[in-house]
C-alpha cells in the first residue's frame, strides 16, 4: 500500500487519511436496498459507486469485510413514522406474502447487480433475521437512559442524548433547536417526549402483518435500528467505513450514530462516505416522485428520455465519468459520450496487447507513460477520483493508438514500461473500474454468427441437392458441439444449449 489513501469523511467534512483500525483489514458497511420495488438507476449508481470503492480497497491489498444489508421490514412510506411499512403496502397491493415481496425484489436487485458487474458483499444480512439483536440494542439504549417506552413503543430521547453528548446532528449538520421547532404533526407525536425523538421499536396494530414479541409489545423495529444492530454484529462496535447515499444522512445515519453511541458509548464508524444523487431533468431520481428510469428501459431504449438503448457496461462507464460525491444528470448526450468512451478504451486495451518492443533499455516515451499511470493511482488515492483516473487512461489510449498507427515509434517505449502499461490497463479497466468486455464479446458473437450462417446455407444447398449425407453430417457435428439448428418458416436459426 504505497501511496496514502484519502477519503472524504462526512463527519469531519474533510479529506482524511484513511488508516484502518486493524492493519491490512477493512470493515465496511453500506445501507442496502429496501426491497419493495424494482431498483431504479439512482439506486444502481450508489451501489456501483461503493463497488468501485470496495474494488479499490481490494486492489490496494486490504482484506475487506463488506456488509451490505437488505431492508425487509420497518422502512415506512414517506420515510416517516406515521407511514405504513413499504413492504406490507406492496404485499397488500400484489396479494402476496410480505416475504414473497421481499424475495421477488431481492432477486431482481441481485440480478441487476450482476448485470452491472457489482461484486457481491461478504455478508448480506436481513433485518428480519436480526430481530433479537435489535431488541437487545433497544434494551441497552433504555438501560443507558436514552430510550423510553410509551404505549408499547420505544423512542430514542434525542434531547437527553444531545444534553449528555452534545452531538445529535453532528453528521448532518442539523441543529437541535430547529429540529424541535419543526412542527410536523405525526400520528404518534403525543407518545414522544420531544418532537425530534424517533421510534426504535414500534407497537403493531393487531392486523399488522410483520410483527414480533418483545418486552414492550408485539411490534417491529424502527428502520434505523437494523443498520446499527447488524453493523455492530458483523463489524464490531467501532469499524472503518459506513456508506450510503447522501439522502440517508438525515435522519437515517444521524440516528444510527445516536443509537450506537446510546447503546455502547461508541461511534460506529470512523469514516462516513456518502454518494451523491443521480438526477433526471435536474431532480433527484426517485420512485416516489415518478422521476425514475429503470435499467431495463435504458438497455432497451424504451424511455422518452433516451434516443436508443445503452448496454450495462456503457452505463457503468457513464457512472465512472462523474465523481461519486458530485450529482450526475442522466442525459442522452452524456450516454452517447460514454458509449464512445467505453468502446475507445476497450479497443485500446486490445491494441495494446498486440504491441511488443525490443527495447530493453529506457525509451523516450517511458517517462510520460509512467507519469500518467502514477497519476491515475494518485487520482484513485484522492477520494476515488474515477473521472480524473479515466482522463489519464484516455491520454494513454491516444498514445496506444499512435503507437499502433506508427505516429509514435514503439522502439521509443522500453519493455518494462510497456509491461507496466499492459498491467495498468488490465487492473484499472477490469479490477478497479469493474468493466466487462461487452464490445469484443459481441464481436466474437458476430464472427460466430457469420460462420453459422455459412454452415446453414451449405446445409440448405446440400438438402436442395438431396445430399442427405452432408446435411446430416452438419447437423450431427453441430449437435456434438451443443449447437442446435431449428428450422422455421423464416429459415433456419441456431442456438447454443
Ligand atoms: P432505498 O432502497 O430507497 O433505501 O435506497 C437504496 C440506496 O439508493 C440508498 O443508499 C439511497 O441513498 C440510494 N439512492 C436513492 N435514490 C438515489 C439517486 N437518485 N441517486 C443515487 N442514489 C440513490
Ligand atoms: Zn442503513
Amino acid at each position: 500500500m504505497n501511496n496514502p489513501l484519502y477519503v472524504y469523511n462526512s463527519i469531519s467534512r474533510d479529506k482524511d487519511h484513511f488508516v484502518p483500525k486493524e492493519e491490512g483489514y477493512v470493515g465496511m458497511y453500506v445501507c442496502g436496498p429496501t426491497v419493495y420495488s424494482d431498483v431504479h438507476l439512482g439506486n444502481c449508481r450508489t451501489f456501483v459507486s461503493f463497488d468501485i470503492i470496495y474494488r479499490y480497497l481490494l486492489f490496494l491489498g486490504y482484506k475487506v469485510r463488506y456488509v451490505r444489508n437488505i431492508t425487509d421490514v420497518g422502512h415506512l412510506t414517506g420515510d416517516s413514522e406515521d407511514g405504513e411499512d413499504k413492504i406490507v403496502v406492496k404485499a397488500k397491493q400484489e396479494r402476496l406474502e410480505p416475504m414473497e415481496v421481499v424475495q421477488k425484489y431481492m432477486n431482481g436487485f441481485h440480478d441487476m447487480m450482476d448485470v452491472f458487474n457489482v461484486k457481491r458483499p461478504s455478508i448480506e444480512p436481513r433485518a428480519t433475521g436480526h430481530i433479537l439483536e435489535q431488541i437487545e440494542m433497544v434494551q441497552d439504549i433504555i438501560k443507558n437512559g436514552y430510550g423510553y417506552e410509551s404505549n408499547g413503543s420505544v423512542y430514542f430521547d434525542t434531547v437527553k442524548f444531545n444534553e449528555d453528548k452534545g452531538s445529535y446532528g453532528k453528521l448532518s449538520g442539523r441543529v437541535m433547536d430547529e429540529l424541535l421547532e419543526e412542527t410536523r404533526v405525526l400520528k404518534n407525536q403525543s407518545e414522544k417526549r420531544n418532537a425530534s425523538d424517533f421510534a426504535i421499536w414500534m407497537k403493531a396494530a393487531p392486523e399488522h402483518l410483520m410483527k414480533w414479541e418483545s418486552p414492550w409489545s408485539v411490534g417491529f423495529p424502527g428502520w434505523h435500528l437494523e443498520c446499527s444492530a447488524m453493523s455492530t454484529k458483523y463489524l464490531g462496535s467501532n469499524f472503518d467505513i459506513h456508506g450510503g447515499g447522501n439522502d440517508l444522512k438525515f435522519p437515517h445515519h444521524e440516528n444510527e450514530i445516536a443509537q450506537n453511541e446510546g447503546a455502547c458509548g461508541c461511534a460506529p464508524a470512523r469514516y462516513w462516505l456518502h454518494t451523491n444523487m443521480l438526477l433526471m431533468n435536474g431532480r433527484k431520481m426517485s420512485k416516489s416522485e415518478d422521476n425514475s428510469i429503470t435499467p431495463e428501459q435504458l438497455f432497451t431504449g424504451s424511455s422518452k428520455h433516451v434516443s436508443k438503448g445503452y448496454s450495462p457496461m456503457v452505463i457503468r462507464f457513464f457512472m465512472l465519468m462523474a465523481h461519486y460525491r458530485s450529482t450526475m444528470d442522466i442525459t442522452d448526450d452524456a450516454l452517447q459520450a460514454a458509449e464512445k468512451g467505453y468502446y475507445k478504451l476497450m479497443d485500446a486495451y486490445y491494441s495494446l496487447q498486440e504491441l511488443n518492443t525490443n527495447n530493453t533499455d529506457e525509451g523516450s516515451l517511458d517517462q510520460e507513460v509512467n507519469a500518467l499511470i502514477d497519476q491515475a493511482h494518485a487520482d484513485m488515492n484522492d477520494d476515488f477520483n474515477t473521472p480524473k483516473a479515466l482522463s489519464r487512461f484516455f491520454e494513454l489510449t491516444s498514445m496506444v493508438n499512435k503507437l499502433k498507427g506508427g505516429q509514435l515509434k514503439i522502439s521509443d517505449l522500453g519493455s518494462a514500461t510497456l509491461d507496466r502499461l499492459k498491467k495498468a490497463f488490465q487492473s484499472f479497466i477490469f479490477d478497479i473500474f469493474g468493466l466487462k468486455d461487452e464490445a469484443h464479446h459481441d464481436d466474437d458473437h458476430n464472427h460466430l454468427d457469420g460462420a453459422m450462417r455459412l454452415i446453414i446455407d451449405l446445409r440448405a444447398d446440400a438438402r436442395a441437392n438431396k445430399n442427405w449425407a452432408v446435411a446430416d453430417k452438419i447437423r450431427d457435428t453441430l449437435s456434438e458441439l451443443e449447437i442446435t439448428l431449428k428450422d422455421g418458416k423464416d429459415g433456419t436459426d441456431w442456438s447454443i444449449h
